[in-house]
């Protein structure tokens, strides 16, 4: 049997005429970069995640990057990050010159703890970067309460929940990612809404906003060799785009399907003694990037063991925190242990989720992990 953790290969084939008749135009017409196949997925992805701006970009990592140049911080101002996340969160916090603040995630949804940000919280706080992770939006009503308060910004890292829904107190809903004031995404291959190669895209519903940071991925300049702020290179190509056009239209229908693996694992470990299934939210759709147990008890490494050589795919996303990363010695602030950052390091394992699992793959892997604890 053919266990992936995700299949992009078998997902290709259904879209592939569509996705091949697009890169056939764009060879044709050799618009490699930017132009027209770009523009319709920009407006498209607008109109999806009902958003006034849509600025694609040439990865994730770049749109993070590309959003915290645009919010005039200066070296040494303090930028608020989970310690839980993976490193591209912190990375261009520190390359930019600003210290990444790194917070304790909550032990049940994975995602930034509001009480840490509260916490952290000083008066060389201008940002912070709440992540939503494994396709769960974090707390963002009260982190848009707490930035409001104290004046900062908030730039969601939305790599890994495109699609999700978040419901606020008042019965209202907006996409994840159009939350913040500003919203970057991942079209990383194995992605919910995946390119074939690399892509990201940034988020916001700010006119002038929007106008820097599109300034900012273009070299800085909006007139052509004229530069009026330092900026990037970071361009998404036409054959990502038409890609992702093709895959937009059926994100809903990608997301549902790993909602429905994820009922089926959630069901057949439902109780387990050692076993804890990913927590849904009651603000969050969760579109379940990644399906994610904790394993109780100290025994997360050897069940991992135990798959590999049951030849089950598995990952541990992340097994380090990210203040104990050599990168990040220097500027993690002194912080030592964050105790569900820890507890999660030691806990987490995540199984083969995708859009193409049928219950036959589903079965054969639940039946190897319940073997283990027999
Ligand atoms: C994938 C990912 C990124 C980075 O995206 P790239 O396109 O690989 O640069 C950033 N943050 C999170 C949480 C991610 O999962």
């Amino acid at each position: 049997m053919l266990l992936q953790m995700v299949d992009v290969k078998s997902q290709y084939v259904k879209i592939k005429e569509e996705v091949d008749r697009g890169i056939h135009e764009v060879l044709d017409t050799t618009i490699f970069i930017g132009g027209p196949k770009v523009k319709k997925f920009q407006e498209e992805l607008e109109v999806y995640l009902g958003v006034k701006h849509v600025i694609p970009c040439a990865n994730g990592t770049d749109a993070i990057q590309i959003a915290l140049m645009g919010l005039g911080l200066r070296p040494g101002d303090e930028v608020i990050v989970p310690a839980f996340t993976y490193v591209a969160t912190a990375e261009v916090i520190a390359l930019l010159g600003l210290i990444p603040v790194m917070v304790d995630v909550d032990a049940d949804s994975f995602n930034v703890s509001v009480e840490g940000i509260k916490k952290a919280i000083t008066p060389r706080t201008k940002a912070i970067v709440p992540v939503h992770l494994y396709g769960q939006s974090a707390e963002m009503e009260a982190i848009m309460n707490i930035a409001q308060k104290h004046n900062i910004f908030v730039v969601e890292d939305n790599a890994q929940a495109i699609g999700a829904d978040y419901l606020f107190s008042n019965g209202g809903k907006k996409k994840s990612g159009t939350i913040g004031h500003i919203g970057c995404t991942s079209f990383y291959p194995s992605k919910n809404l995946g390119c074939y190669g690399d892509g990201g895209a940034i988020m916001t519903n700010d006119d002038n906003l929007a106008f820097l940071l599109q300034k900012i991925a273009n070299h800085g300049q909006s007139v052509r060799y004229y530069h009026d702020v330092v900026g990037v290179n970071s361009r998404l190509d036409a054959i990502q785009a038409v890609v992702l056009s093709a895959k937009l239209k059926h994100l809903d229908e990608y997301n549902l399907a790993r909602q429905k693996v994820a009922d089926y694992y959630d069901a057949a470990f439902a109780g387990h003694a050692e076993i804890l299934t990913p927590l849904r939210s009651s603000f969050s759709t969760h579109v379940f990037h990644q399906y994610t147990l904790r394993i109780k008890n100290g025994k997360r490494d050897s069940l991992k063991d135990f798959l590999d050589d049951n030849k089950i795919p598995n990952m541990i996303y992340y097994p380090v925190p990210l203040y104990k990363q050599e990168a990040f010695k220097a500027t993690s602030n002194g912080m030592e242990y964050l105790e569900n950052t820890e507890l999660l390091c030691k806990e987490v394992i995540s199984l083969p989720i995708h859009t193409e699992m049928d219950p036959t793959q589903l079965d054969y892997i639940i039946n190897v992990v319940k073997t283990f604890f027999k």
